[in-house]
């Protein structure tokens, strides 16, 4: 069988490799940190940091395909690779892990983002505040998660109160949405594309908790302008795999958010929800395959993260005959940590 190299270890990591177990493959994950829950799941392991080009190109040696679950790893190093072909493709890296980049090539595209400005040097928050106004939000360009490395600045007096941390920064307008939602695609190495459903997400704290299935007819009025976007970024990129974009359901349509080159947090449910998983279409996508139909098999459906809890104190839910537990095997239950989910499926229309 061919072995799929996989730069990550975490959860995501490990639904693509269960993914690609079913279908045969052998994985081996490439990651810094010593305990990996995807190489618990996996063939092989190289712990390993992502600058080394050395322990690159041994790991490029094993893999007949390489992907990424993780959005920030260094993308110069990758030319270790070599000539094992790298999906998604290193640019949708590039791009996907710098805000600015990834604002600057969605506007070019004919996407809107919110009204965002760049910080320049230590006076650059009253520059952009000057320019873009209050409410706001200050985030790092770069490796920022679950809401980590932003900061709300309610009116031009917070930034007074607040200590500029280290550049590069980006200032965005706060948006006035309804509600927030993705669209997830999976583009062949042929470049045909398939959407799952748009699930409409909750966060707190900065921290996805829940996607629902379907979304708010709001949301559903501008799943077709979003997913013409999203099109655009993945043919734009030649890109091959699954791919994210999230955005806000405004009065004024579709707000572009974020984007990430890579299966994504709020396409959980299709594991159980879809005919095939974001997860499996991945692993067809980068291998070649064709695709698998991505349409519901169920009414709806719900996905809760399980955050900074203990395995224990999840297994009640199992009790909702409905509900899929999935745990990520990660031991310390740290707060905001995520730590499993749980889909439960709608199974009968008009009833929760
Ligand atoms: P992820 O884990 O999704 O990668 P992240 O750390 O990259 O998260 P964002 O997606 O930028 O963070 O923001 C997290 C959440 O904060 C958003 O889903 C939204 O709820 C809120 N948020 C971020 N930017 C804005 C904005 N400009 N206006 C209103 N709300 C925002
Ligand atoms: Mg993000
Ligand atoms: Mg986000």
């Amino acid at each position: 069988g061919s072995t799929i190299g996989i730069l990550g270890g975490g959860q995501l990591g490990r639904m693509l490799a269960m993914a690609a177990a079913q279908l045969g493959y052998r994985c081996h994950i490439y990651a810094p940190e010593d305990h990996c829950v995807a190489a618990e799941v996996s063939a092989a392991f190289t712990q390993a940091s992502y600058e080394d080009e050395a322990a690159l190109a041994a790991f490029a040696a094993d893999c007949d395909v390489v992907t990424y679950e993780f959005e920030n790893v260094p993308v110069a190093p990758l030319a270790a690779l070599g000539d094992v072909p790298l999906r998604a493709p290193a640019r949708a890296l590039e791009i996907a892990q710098d805000r600015l980049a990834e604002k600057d090539f969605v506007s070019e595209l004919g996407g809107s983002p919110a009204p965002y400005f760049t910080l320049e040097d230590e006076a650059g928050l009253c520059a952009a505040i000057e320019k873009i106004g209050t409410p706001g939000i200050l985030k790092t360009r770069r490796d920022g998660y679950d809401g980590k490395g932003q900061w709300r600045i309610k009116r031009p007096s917070d930034a007074d109160e607040l200590t500029v941390p280290p550049l590069p920064l980006i200032y965005e307008g706060f948006v006035k949405f309804e509600a927030e939602f993705s669209v997830i695609l999976v583009r062949a190495l042929d470049g045909h594309i398939r959407f799952w459903d748009s699930a409409q997400n909750d966060h707190s704290g900065g921290i996805l908790s829940r996607s629902t299935i379907p979304a708010s007819d709001t949301v559903l009025a501008q799943v077709p302008e979003a997913r013409k976007l999203a099109a655009k970024v993945a043919q734009a990129l030649d890109y091959v795999g699954a791919l994210t974009l999230e955005f806000f359901a405004t009065a004024d349509g579709p707000v572009f958010n974020e984007m990430a080159p890579r299966v994504h947090n709020s396409g959980h449910w299709t594991i159980e929800g879809a005919t095939t998983s974001q997860f499996e279409n991945h692993i067809r996508a980068i291998c070649g395959l064709p695709l698998g139909d991505c349409g519901l098999r169920v009414p709806g459906a719900v996905m809760d993260n399980l955050i900074g809890t203990t395995a224990e104190e999840c297994l009640p839910v199992l009790d909702d005959p409905s509900a899929h537990l999935h745990l990520y095997g990660k031991g310390e239950a740290r707060e905001g940590r995520k730590m499993g989910h749980v889909t439960r499926l709608i199974l009968h229309e008009g009833t929760e």
